[in-house]
Parts: C-alpha cells; structure tokens; sequence
C-alpha cells in the first residue's frame, strides 16, 4: 500500500512562460534540429536485423532518421539471452534512480526527438518527461517493498503517444520488481525507445535485462505467444489488447498476468453552476492538447442547455487563438497526428459528420504534416459515438437538469471507463456522480488529462484496461510471483 513509499518529489520541469527556461530549452535542442537519427534492435548477443527504414517527423515530412526492425532471429536471441535483474532492490533502486538523473540531464536530445519524431508540442515534451523521470523514481521508490520476486521476462509494448513517459514505465516497473524485459516501442516512434534504452544501460541496467526489439505488430505478436513470456504490459488499443489476451491464454502459462492500459469514451459534464471561462480553459486542454491523442482525453462534452450557448461561443472563440503547426516552434499549442494513417481516418469521420450538417466549428489545418484541424461535432448524447477518435475532435451534447441520471449512466454503458470530467459548483452533485460512475479517474473542475505518477494514479476499467493503476501503489505488485491478483484501488 501507499505506506510502502517515502516522501517523493515530482521531477522540476520547465516554466515554458519565463524567457530563461525557454533560452535553456532553445539551446540544448539545437544540435539535435537536423541530427540523423539511427536505431535498430538492442540485444545481448548478435543482431541479424530485418528492414531498415526511414523515420518521418509528421510535421513536415522531413527525414528524422532510420530503424532496422527486429526480425525473428532477434525475438528469438533476445528471448535466448534475457536474464532476469539478480541485483539486490537496493541496487536496482539506484540504478533506475541513476537513470531518472540522466533522463533529465539529457532533455536537449529528448526535446528534439519528441518534437521530430513523434510531433510533440514543446508544453507535451516538458510534461512527458517530467512522467518518464516520476515513473522511474517511483517505482525504484517501491522495489525495497516487494514481497514476492520477479515472475521472469516481460513484454513490454508501449504506444507511440506517450513514446517516452508510457514506454519507461512499463519498463521501469518490470525491472524494478526484478525481471528481464523485452521493450517493443511503438512502430511510429523507435527512435525515442532506443535513446532512453541507451540511458538505461549507461545507468547501469544489464543488458541481459532489458533488450530493444523495434517493429510493427508481428513483433509483439511473437512475443505474446512465447511460453518463455512470463507476462505483458502493454498501452494501446482495445482491439489489440483483446488479441494479446487470446495469444496469452493459448500460449502463455495460466496466470501470467496482462497489465493493459487502453482506450476510453471519456465524458465531461459542465453544469449549469460552473465557472464557463475555467470550463473552457479545461475543455480546451482536454480536448485538443496533444491533438487529442491521449486515451484520457475528452471525447463527449456534455453542457447543460441553460449554458450552452455561453461557454461554446467562448470555446469556439479560444479555438481561433490556437496556435496550429510544427512543434518545433515552441508557441505551437497543437501539433500534427502521428502519421498519415491516423489522419485520413479522421478526416474520414469528420468529412461524413460534416456531410450530416453536425459540424459545429472547425479550423484550418496547416499544410505540408498529417495535420487534422480542432473540430467541434454536434451529437445527441455519447450513445452515438460508435468508437474512439483519436484525434482533436470533440463531441457536443447539451442536457438539461433532469436528465442527469441519464447522463450518467449513457457514460456508464459504452463498456469503457477511463476518465471524466466535472465542472460543477455543487458539493452534493460530485459526491453523486463520483458514486454513480464507472471510470477509473475522475476530474473536478479542472482538465482531465496529465495524470501526476503517484499523485493520481491513472487506468480504467471495463475495455479500458485491467488495471492495477500506473504510478499507483499497486502497480508494481502485479510485475511480482504474488500469488493472487492484487485488487485494483
Ligand atoms: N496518463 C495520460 C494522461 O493522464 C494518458 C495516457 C494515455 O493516453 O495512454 O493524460
């Protein structure tokens, strides 16, 4: 439980507003503006090695560098060679400590790269370091703690959206419990993977440890049905975590655990008594920061009709002075989507939602990058929103007093339960919907994004993962030979 960890501190960030961090920023960053980047699998013995390609930043097409994927020889090397980490918790802490200093000594090159390969506004760039570094600390904060030792080699695949914050943490978690990890990035996004692999080992951890394998899903997909897998952590979509489910249960020894972070239908609901400027602000930042691609971020707003009218203007209002273009440029407030894919999907959606006259305000994207422009789309209620968009679209509903029950339990029938959001002046009305809801973190009258490692413990339920909760107390546990589930908080 929490009483197993000391006093934290959460790692410094920048203050993207005072002229001397941004000078900091500006030059550390330079050196890496046009650096080639080259990646490819990282492993213990030999490396055959299979396609090498180019990798683009999505802003502007331009080349950031190249990977070699990982080809079946090297799953296998690596599955031949992983060792679980021997070393005392105490030695495992420091190390993974170790490495947190070198992640924030080394934010230059990692600014660069978040920015190049996977399109990161300079604001998400400070954030997502910050977490890589709090998720190191944690979990080394929580290693002396365990009880039971480590279940063997790990699979970790991480998602291109948190290329560095999520990728650490899964990994950090597996290794300080004790075991071998085998990281599969994201196929957008190995170039960050393998920086932050290249700062793991100089801190110390063994490279029998902890083994680089970049590819698409085929590679995933071979560690999932390895017998040698004694568990997966994975970050992604729902449809692929129920695929690594199957693959485990025909594949993998009964009981090794699935940690599954997922997607979400999020909701939030501005009532009548809520401040419109503070909603807007949140609405903002929960819709379209990031471009929308966080799974926490707000997918349904709900305003309450007395309101409506005010707070949309005020929104549509705020979405004219964002500023939209390459993250590079440090006043970019949004950024492309990761890759081309991810964009004609969108389009796509918003292009039928406008053909249906529910387009309620969209701007203008920039060219030349798989940019998607902030749109805003008229629904009746999250009920008609068949999936997730990962992506800057937001869904407006409107309700009136009486309906909120119905509200509730809308949110609460789309299977998911991730975030929610509630800007409410009444104290009753919180306590009534934190108890009606089923979802794993719930905001109050603020954004719903950006969950702080060990403050506020981020993860769903239902298709939106099976817990336990990231940079939460029991999180660690699951990464362990306990010999029961540890119950989720
Ligand atoms: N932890 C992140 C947040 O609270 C979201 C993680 C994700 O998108 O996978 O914003």
């Amino acid at each position: 439980g929490p009483e197993l960890f000391g006093a934290r501190r959460n790692a410094r960030g920048f203050d993207l507003t005072a002229a001397p961090d941004l000078a900091e920023i500006e030059a550390a960053r330079a050196p890496f503006a046009d650096a080639v980047f080259d990646a490819g699998p990282m492993l213990a013995g030999r490396t055959a090695g299979g396609l090498r390609h180019e990798v683009l930043n999505p802003a502007t097409a331009a080349r950031v560098g190249f990977v070699t994927d990982a080809a079946a020889p090297d799953v296998e090397t690596a599955l031949r060679l992983a060792e679980p980490w021997a070393a005392e918790a105490a030695v495992r802490a420091e190390v993974l400590r170790r490495a947190a200093d070198l992640y924030e000594g080394e934010f230059g090159p990692i600014f660069a790269l978040l920015a190049r390969e996977a399109g990161k506004t300079q604001a998400d760039a400070v954030a997502e370091l910050r977490e890589a570094v709090d998720f190191l600390r944690y979990y080394a904060d929580g290693a002396g703690a365990l009880a039971h030792p480590a279940r063997g080699v790990f699979a970790c695949i991480s998602p291109w959206n948190f290329p560095l914050a999520i990728f650490t943490g899964q990994i950090a978690a597996a290794l300080a419990a004790g075991n071998a990890v085998l990281a599969k990035p994201a196929e957008q996004t190995p170039l960050i993977a393998a920086f932050a692999v290249g700062l793991l080992h100089k801190a110390g951890v063994p490279v029998t440890a902890l083994q680089l394998l970049p590819g698409d899903g085929a590679v995933g997909a071979m560690l999932t049905r390895d017998a040698r897998v004694a568990g997966v952590a994975f970050t992604g979509g729902t449809d692929t975590a129920l695929k690594i489910r199957a693959s485990m249960a025909d594949h993998l020894a009964p009981g090794a655990p699935l940690i599954a972070e997922t997607g979400g239908l999020n909701a939030m609901v501005v009532d009548s008594t809520a401040l419109p400027e503070q909603a807007v602000r949140d609405i903002l930042a929960s819709s379209f920061q990031s471009a929308g691609q966080r799974c926490s971020a707000l997918r349904c707003l709900y305003v309450q009709e007395d309101i409506a009218a005010t707070v949309l203007e005020m929104l549509f209002g705020a979405m004219d002075d964002l500023a939209l273009g390459d993250p590079w440029d440090l006043a970019t407030d949004v950024g492309p989507v990761i890759d081309r894919d991810a964009q004609a999907g969108i389009a796509e959606y918003v292009a039928n939602a406008r053909a249906e006259g529910r387009v309620l305000k969209e701007m203008t994207a920039p060219q030349g990058g798989t940019f998607v422009a902030p749109t805003v789309i008229k629904v009746p209620g999250i009920a008609a929103m068949a999936r997730e968009i990962f992506g800057p679209v937001l869904h407006v509903a409107t309700f009136r007093a009486a309906e909120l029950d119905r509200v509730i339990a809308a949110v609460n029938a789309t299977g998911y339960g991730l975030t929610f959001g509630l800007h409410t002046r009444i104290d009753d009305r919180v306590q009534q919907m934190v108890g009606a809801l089923r979802v794993g973190n719930i905001y109050v009258n603020r954004n719903q994004i950006g969950a702080v490692v060990g403050s506020q413990p981020f993860g769903g339920e239902g298709l939106s993962g099976t817990g336990p909760k990231a940079g939460g107390p029991h999180y660690l546990h699951r990464f362990t030979a306990a010999p029961a589930p540890e119950a989720d908080e």
